[in-house]
């Protein structure tokens, strides 16, 4: 039977004890301060429950380490369940109330979402899956560099899907939208569940069919084509952003360079 472990959720926060710790492998905090339990593995043989308590307490906080620092020294098991339980945080302390009715929410008994008892109405948790891709030219490929960026950094070009829009057709409009360049050969390239605050990163590769660069100014501060040999500083190692700059460098028969 294997053993399960325990997250701790106030508000949108996933809390850490004084060390810094936030997995425990025992629940130490009294049952009238839990007001919600949510399973949050999605692998049977590591069973962890998500409690969502009342106040801070027994050793917990709230402010030692931002999400991005606790998932930069994380393992892919652990970035799953960490991205799972700061999404499902947000979604259970931002979603309190029937957007039908106004009546207020309560756990489902089965699913992972809340129901409410006076229409019906189920809500199962946001999730808001947006694209993101590396376009290249030959040995080159297009970065962006985004207002709140550090300086010095660019990354692959992202944006969210609209309803009823394909992820191929919204790398080309948001190529397009953002740069001016228009994209042809658009092939997915993998996935990545990232928290900030309920996002689903699509990623594709997509190749240059023709344009000039004229950024709109309102998404971005600056984008250029950069020579393999020649990258600007690049995201986090942990984002499928650097993912998709490391596999453009690879397939040009380059080594990576390290963070
Ligand atoms: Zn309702």
């Amino acid at each position: 039977m294997p053993t399960t472990e325990f997250v701790y959720v106030l508000n949108n926060m996933v809390l850490t004890d004084t060390a810094g710790r936030w997995l425990f492998s025992e629940s130490f905090v009294a049952p009238d301060k839990i007001r919600a339990v949510y399973e949050l593995s999605l692998e049977p043989e590591y069973p962890v429950q998500m409690l969502v308590v009342d106040s801070l307490s027994n050793g917990l906080q709230n402010d030692v380490l931002t999400l991005r620092q606790m998932l930069a020294g994380a393992d892919d098991r652990i970035f799953q369940l960490l991205a799972r339980a700061s999404q499902l945080a947000t979604w259970q302390h931002d979603h309190r109330f029937c957007p039908r009715c106004g009546t207020g929410l309560r756990p489902h008994e089965k699913d992972l979402a809340k129901q409410c008892d006076s229409c019906g109405l189920v809500q199962y948790p946001r999730l808001s899956p947006c694209v993101i891709m590396l376009v290249s030219d030959g040995d080159y490929c297009l970065l962006g560099h985004g207002h709140n960026f550090v300086p010095g950094v660019y990354s692959t070009l992202a944006g969210f899907i609209e309803v009823g829009e394909t992820a191929e057709a919204a790398v080309a409009r948001e190529v397009f939208e953002e740069t001016g360049i228009r994209v042809k050969n658009v092939r997915y390239f993998s996935s990545q569940p990232w928290p900030f605050p309920h996002s689903l990163m699509l990623g594709f590769t997509a190749e240059y069919a023709s344009g000039d660069i004229c950024i709109q100014p309102e998404e971005l501060a600056d984008a250029r084509w950069f020579h393999v040999d020649e990258l600007p500083d690049l995201p986090t190692r942990f984002s499928i952003s650097r993912f998709l700059i490391n596999d453009f460098i690879r397939s040009r028969g380059r080594v990576p360079p390290a963070e």
